[in-house]
């Protein structure tokens, strides 16, 4: 038995109750938690014991939706909407191999865990060159490297722009091709048991680059299979342009129309949604990704979450792909998530506590794994981080929870995964960060140089 104490550390549990201590502790034992409380930690015989003080533990935090492998192409097109970003990248990524998606992918989840994440979605929809299995390959790789739960969502295009789409026709997959291999990750890798460390969903990437009857299939096939669907929806006033002009619809109700408002189905962004889409969702119980830091980069808008927890919307949050937002910081996307529903709505619009519930237990929802990972109760997985705030940056700060979400980004006094320690210290345990660095500079420098040439 593997046994893990903290003490003496301020708690918020993220639980149905809100429970909080100003001093408690959290044992964990075969990476499950056992107790959490408030007051002195119980003794076990040969477990690690860490001193809490001064610390604020809190669940670890669930990343909804992401795209790794534009760690390797950040700083371009950085004053762009969202349509001129993507035509500006694409030929960059159509040049992506498996040696880039490892570099990228284990720094991006290096960095996502050095900023407090246990569990993240990561939606790769670029699949060029022959290599799509072995792309599958290097995500779940460094995943596995870097010790965080992966929920690896099979992204797709076969809108290419001899269909009116907007990816060039050399990025777009034959639909049977991307079906199949689809089907093949989930087949190969995807474990639906409690406490698994790698899920798989289908993921076609938007309405403006995939088919309707892509978007038909992939939907079936994620039912076949008993796994989730991902894609982008409502991110920008153009998207519902082009859906009212090529469907005659709203993009919520051409995805009704093809099958995905439900409860297994998560959308990243839903800037732009009416009250009647709102509603739709929330009665369906479709997940969003809100990824405030991006949408400021690009500039599409700030997303109503308070309008969407009314609505009964499940709400997680997400750093989004570090080609439109180059902090790529999870712990930071707290105070976003605050700020851009104050700049929406007013004063009142979104608390700290409301957006550590939607950095934890909502993301966990999003996924379907609210009911092993997203708050610190015993009989969850033990996935915590461990906040160190005795620093500059939080000493004094009046409340721990306000100094995590509305202080600047807190370093990690231990991050834990399934009770295995991934960060000690502010330092990460499971790679060499200078390494990966030197090496995300030279899949970067290849890339850059690619396109220049
Ligand atoms: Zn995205």
């Amino acid at each position: 038995m593997t046994a893990l104490v903290i003490e003496h550390a301020a708690i918020a549990a993220v639980d149905a109750a809100g429970t909080e201590h100003r001093q408690g502790h959290l044992v964990a034992e075969n990476g499950v938690i056992t107790a959490v409380g408030a007051g002195p930690a119980p003794r076990i015989e040969g477990a690690q014991v860490i001193d809490g003080a001064g610390c604020l533990a809190t669940p670890g935090l669930v990343n909804t939706h992401h795209h790794l492998y534009q760690w390797a192409t950040r700083g371009h097109a950085t004053d762009h909407s969202l349509f001129e970003w993507l035509v500006d990248l694409y030929p960059v990524w159509a040049r992506i191999g498996p040696a880039h998606v490892a570099s990228a992918n284990t720094a991006g989840l290096a960095w996502l865990a050095l900023s407090g994440c246990t569990t993240a979605a990561d939606h790769h929809y670029i699949y060029p060159n022959g290599h799509a299995a072995d792309l599958v390959d290097a995500q779940i790789e460094a995943a596995r490297r870097i010790g965080l739960r992966l929920h690896l969502a099979r992204g797709s295009m076969d809108r290419g722009v001899s269909d009116g789409g907007l990816p060039p026709d050399h990025l777009v997959e034959e639909i049977d091709a991307a079906l199949a291999a689809t089907a093949e990750a989930v087949d190969r890798h995807h474990d639906p048991a409690p406490g698994s460390m790698l899920r798989i969903a289908v993921a076609p990437c938007s309405p403006f680059s995939v088919s309707t009857d892509l978007l038909r299939e992939s939907a079936a096939l994620a039912r076949d299979k008993h796994v989730r669907l991902h894609t982008h929806l409502c991110e920008t006033l153009d998207e519902a342009e082009f859906c009212a002009q090529v469907h005659g619809c709203d993009p919520v109700e051409y995805m009704e129309k093809v099958g995905w408002i439900d409860a297994d189905a998560w959308l990243a962004h839903a800037v732009h949604l009416s009250p009647d889409a709102q509603r739709r969702l929330g009665a369906a119980g479709t997940g969003v990704a809100h990824c405030p830091s991006s949408n400021a980069r690009l500039g599409t808008g700030l997303a109503d979450v308070p309008a969407m927890l009314d609505a009964g919307i499940p709400v997680g949050l997400g750093v989004d792909g570090a080609a439109s937002q180059e902090a790529g910081h999870l712990g930071e996307e707290l105070r976003q998530a605050v700020y851009t529903a104050r700049q929406r709505k007013g004063p009142h619009a979104m608390d700290a506590r409301t957006a550590l519930r939607l950095g934890t237990i909502g993301g966990a929802r999003v996924l379907g794994r609210d009911a092993e990972i997203g708050s610190l109760e015993t009989g969850k997985q033990a996935d915590i981080a461990l906040w160190d705030l005795t620093g500059l940056g939080h000493a004094g700060i009046a409340h721990p929870v306000a100094a995590l979400v509305l202080g600047p980004p807190a370093p990690l006094r231990l991050l834990t995964v399934a009770g295995r320690p991934v960060v000690e210290r502010g330092e990460l345990r499971t790679a060499d960060t200078t390494e990966l660095a030197r090496d995300l500079a030279a899949a970067s420098a290849n890339l850059r140089e690619a396109r220049d040439a």
